[in-house]
């Protein structure tokens, strides 16, 4: 039995979390100059212009060590845009870890191409690089790369099937902005990188997007597809000249440019933020060390990785070290004790309707048939660690500061109920079979 200190809150004990500080999770975090530069755009009615964001691109450019960088209206036009400059089209195929944001893939529909799932590593939460090889067809031109929750995919083995196969290789960076692996920036390893930089990410300046390459024609082509005002006499490729000044792709894709502004005054402070947040995080796991059924999901910073800025940050859960207690329970308790959790990454895309069934265009089969040659969505039973990963992942505090009492009170909710878990069984109503959700981001 328990002492009643120890009690667990959802039987009536104390709560292991009593100091509440808003200020620990809210961001972005948003200054006097932030304001400035946002009003100066409405101001001078600058919001539909390009010279705020352009001068974005230079400087983002030049964070993030690449040739060009091409500002977008949002995370899922940037990637359709990354589609295109890769060149893909009718008929082609991608491939992409079904455990992500449905942007990461979904845009390749309105290309003519078709999705292939694959299966991710059950650690890292990424690609499983083991798992993409058997996949490849004649048809298939890239990989999508997601660096999951802002771990970065094992991009040396990923980059190697890539090459063994001549594929194009796009990086969704939507999740880890900033971060480092084996000492190198996530976004520079692809041909091409795209990524969300809307308020919930942690690069967050509102609606808007980013590509960034140092291939000029992916650059040109991702330029003529939705920027119609920029795609000029400047563009150099001798099949993209025929049709300046109209957009490609029948999109208009320019980003907002209070977006610009901000973006401009956010990447200022952006590494020198989220390098709290990674001691915050780091922390909070250094005190969980050692307690059962709950592991990091996170890098060794000794190796030059790195989580960027741990975007909706998770835990690995064994429930066979907790009794086999269920996650949904487990958070139940957690967040009981005061502290923040719920069960589950993102669902598997490969088994929602609209890629097992819908019929999006009237092509008189599903759209990821409509397109391709072969079937390319096995369904239930084919990616079994993506379609298992609900039940052993669960969210934990985005802490945006290091303030180590607070951290400790966090840990202390987690490591209670883990250490408690054999009092929970008896009324563990055990996990749905839809734990997660399809998207994290709530306003
Ligand atoms: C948020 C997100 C996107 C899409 O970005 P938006 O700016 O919301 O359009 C793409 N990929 C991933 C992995 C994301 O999390």
């Amino acid at each position: 039995m328990s002492t009643a200190q120890s009690q667990l809150a959802i039987h009536g004990g104390p709560k292991a979390v009593t100091i509440h500080d808003e200020s620990l999770f809210h961001w972005p975090i948003i200054t006097q100059e932030d304001e400035e530069a946002a009003l100066d755009v409405l101001r001078r009615g600058a919001m539909s212009g390009t010279d705020v964001t352009v001068q974005f691109e230079e400087e983002f450019a030049r964070w993030q060590g690449t040739r060009y960088a091409l500002a977008f209206n949002n995370g899922t036009a940037a990637l359709q845009a990354a589609m295109f400059g890769c060149g893909i089209g009718v008929g082609d195929e991608i491939i992409c870890p079904s455990i992500t944001y449905w942007a990461s893939a979904l845009p390749c529909f309105s290309l003519g191409a078709s999705v292939l799932f694959a299966d991710i590593d059950p650690d890292t939460l990424c690609l499983d690089p083991d798992d993409i090889e058997h996949r490849i067809g004649p048809r298939t031109k890239a990989i999508v790369v997601v660096h999951y929750l802002g771990h970065p995919a094992d991009m040396d083995r990923i980059l190697a099937v890539a090459e063994r196969h001549n594929l194009k290789v796009i990086e969704d960076v939507s999740h880890a902005q900033g971060g480092l692996y084996k000492g190198r920036k996530l976004g520079t390893f692809g041909h091409v990188a795209a990524m969300s930089l809307m308020a919930g990410k942690s690069f967050a300046i509102g609606e808007g997007g980013m590509l960034v390459t140092d291939d000029r024609t992916i650059y040109e082509r991702a330029l003529a597809f939705g920027h119609y005002e920029r795609y000029d006499e400047r563009v150099q490729d001798g099949w993209l000249r025929a049709y300046r000044h109209l957009p490609l792709g029948g999109y208009k894709y320019r980003m907002h440019q209070v977006s610009s502004a901000v973006g401009r005054v956010q990447l200022k402070y952006y590494d020198q933020r989220i390098a709290e947040i990674r001691r915050a995080m780091n922390y909070f796991w250094d005190l969980l060390e050692g307690v059962p059924g709950l592991q990091a999901h996170r890098v060794r910073e000794e190796e030059g990785s790195n989580m960027a800025g741990w975007y909706a940050p998770h835990g690995l859960y064994k429930a066979e070290e907790l009794g086999g207690l269920s996650v949904t329970r487990f958070a139940e308790a957690v967040r009981a004790e005061g502290s923040i959790c719920s069960p589950g990454v993102n669902r598997p895309l490969h088994l929602h309707p609209l890629l097992t069934e819908c019929d999006v265009y009237g092509h008189d089969r599903p759209t990821r048939l409509a397109f391709a040659e072969r079937d390319l969505v096995r369904l239930q039973g084919s990616l079994p660690v993506s379609e298992q990963v609900g039940r052993r992942t669960f969210s934990i505090p985005w802490f945006k500061h290091y303030r180590p009492a607070l951290i400790e009170q966090h840990a202390a909710a987690f490591r209670k109920v883990a250490e408690h878990a054999a009092e929970l069984l008896a009324d563990d109503p055990g996990d749905g079979p839809d734990v997660g959700g399809w998207h994290f981001y709530r306003a």
